[in-house]
């Protein structure tokens, strides 16, 4: 047969190409780390990440060379992703809130050649330097600075890398199959282990997540990705925004309530991506700077479960329209978001707002399933409990460094989470296969009990764990943090459950806490809170 179509690449240096040709003149907006805001656009970008590759050439780096970040969400960092993948090496954003050993077992296990840094992080660098094996330079995102320079030994700068850096620089021919980035989970248990995005995983993401039933980002918005650059790659943000040309708002380190309203109505954002924590505290800002978020249209929630009130708290004041969406640092991350079928339109909307409430429907690209301990694989009747299984273009094989790999026999990943899913394919996590209370051979889903609890007006946050028990293995337990001046006992809260949830599966204790032990990426460290908790049902008695 005659006749055939072109071939060409999924790069990243592709998606840049494009911003810079067709949505030069488009702003990005970023925060400075010493404050200020810098008014750049996707031209600019462009030619400083071209720039930036021809300058890591001239350094000698080489192709596959993995090239750290350590570093807020600003206009270098969206510069480091392009000019390192684009040119050939990996760009490894790293997590600054993990504690110092982390990080150096994360860098030397990644083999990083160069450490790029936020100023926030020099006194971080500068404590690791002798134990980091592989570092050739350390290059501070900013101008020259002589009082930084002290600090650590042979310090570049990225104002002076840009400089040097070569602007008729031409993108390199690039095998789509090649690492272009890579991410480490946050290793609550365990040590941290790395997955190694392609520059096709990444590009077939970024095609697959931005359809009309994901993020829909289009050249009309103005996005503010509050997740940061260095969880799961911002959510894909940063290469869904480059091939959309849409205007980009990098929030810097003040991620507040009062700096990301004011980013929000001083730059006109129409989307805002983040974990639910960010959200409580903007609704909190709303409040009390009385701004009404006016651009603001939709907000992406994922990250951890959205909390149900959160949803009426945008919708009927600010009029914004929350989008659940769930995913892992080994799935891109996108694996479901959540919107409506044809077939829902004629729902009342309070059985919408229901259906919405979770984590939603794979775009082309992903599947799931749901199996049981044996393997076998469960129905799809939105009842059934079982462990979460994904494949597709974009999620993880292999872990980095590591032979064996890390799916089932038959080639899915297994994610770790418990999910019911639909006739519609609409999938609703119920807990962490780890977290999820057994309390005398039944599972009682500890982000149900959250939920409920949430939506106590006098309740700021709360944490359900399973604390052991005599009789019945375990028994859930709610650390609760109240807000600020109001009065609530463990019988109004436990009152507030009758008739919500099954009898025996109300908590058997609430323990008013000060705060919850948050980690790396947001989320409540459960484990954490097992270790000092788990053991106050044995201690008071069996019930
Ligand atoms: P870690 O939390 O270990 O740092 P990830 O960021 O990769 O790593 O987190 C992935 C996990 O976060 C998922 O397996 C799931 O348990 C949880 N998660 C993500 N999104 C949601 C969501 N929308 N609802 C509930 N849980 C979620």
């Amino acid at each position: 047969m005659y006749g055939q179509m072109m071939q060409m690449p999924l790069t990243i240096s592709s998606l840049i190409e494009h911003a810079g040709r067709y949505h030069g003149k488009t702003e990005v907006v970023s925060v400075n780390t010493t404050g200020g805001i810098e008014r750049l656009d996707w031209g600019t970008i462009e030619a400083n990440s071209r720039r930036l590759a021809s300058a890591l050439d001239k350094l000698g780096l080489s192709k596959g060379d993995r090239c750290a970040t350590i570093a807020w969400n600003n206009r270098r960092h969206l510069e480091i992703y392009f000019g390192v993948s684009g040119g050939g090496m990996v760009c490894h954003t790293i997590n600054p809130r993990l504690f110092p050993e982390q990080l150096v077992y994360i860098i030397n296990h990644a083999e990083d050649q160069i450490l790029f840094l936020d100023e926030t992080f020099l006194g971080v660098a500068a404590k690791l330097g002798d134990h980091l094996k592989t570092v050739k330079h350390v290059v501070l995102m900013g101008p020259r600075n002589d009082d930084a320079a002290k600090m650590v030994p042979g310090l570049l700068f990225y104002d002076d890398l840009i400089e040097s850096g070569d602007a008729s620089y031409e993108w390199p021919e690039i095998d789509e199959n090649s690492p272009s980035s890579l991410c480490y989970t946050s290793g609550t248990t365990g040590n941290p282990k790395g997955v190694l995005y392609t520059h096709r995983s990444t590009l077939l993401h970024t095609l697959g997540g931005n359809q009309p039933d994901g993020l829909a980002i289009s050249a009309k918005d103005c996005v503010l990705p509050v997740v940061p650059m260095f969880h799961v790659n911002a959510w894909g943000v940063p290469y869904i925004a480059a091939a959309n040309g849409c205007k980009l708002v990098l929030p810097g380190p003040g991620l507040d309530g009062e700096s990301l309203v004011n980013l929000i109505d001083g730059e006109s954002v129409t989307l805002a991506l983040g974990v639910p924590t960010i959200w409580m505290g903007l609704l909190g800002a709303l409040e009390s700077t009385g701004s009404k978020a006016a651009s603001l249209t939709r907000t992406v929630v994922g990250g951890s479960a959205l909390p149900p009130s959160m949803i009426p708290a945008f919708r009927d004041k600010y009029n914004v329209e929350l989008i659940h969406a769930w995913g892992m640092t080994e799935t891109s991350p996108l694996g479901t978001m959540n919107q409506l079928l044809q077939h829902h339109n004629s729902l009342p909307p309070e059985a919408q707002a229901e259906i919405r409430l979770g984590q939603g429907r794979p775009p082309y690209g992903v599947e799931l399933r749901i199996v049981d301990d044996a393997g076998n694989i469960l129905p799809n009747d939105g009842e059934t409990q079982g462990a979460l299984q994904i494949r597709g273009h974009w999620i993880v094989d292999s872990y980095f460094g590591m032979e064996e790999n890390a799916l089932t026999k038959d080639g899915w990943f297994d994610t770790g989470d418990v999910a019911t899913i639909d006739s519609d394919g609409y999938m609703i996590i119920r807990d962490r296969a780890k977290d999820i209370i057994k309390s005398g051979g039944e599972w009682i889903s500890t982000v149900e009990l959250e939920n409920t609890a949430i939506a106590h007006p006098a309740v700021a946050n709360a944490a359900a764990i399973a604390a052991r028990h005599e009789k019945w293995d375990e028994r859930p337990v709610l650390l609760v943090v109240k807000i600020p001046d109001t009065t609530l006992t463990e019988t109004d809260l436990l009152a507030f459950y009758e008739g919500k949830i099954a009898h025996w599966q109300i908590p058997d204790k609430v323990i008013f806490v000060d705060e919850l032990p948050i980690g790396a990426t947001g989320k409540v460290l459960k484990n954490k809170l097992r270790d000092l908790y788990g053991d106050v049902l044995i201690v008071d008695g069996a019930k």
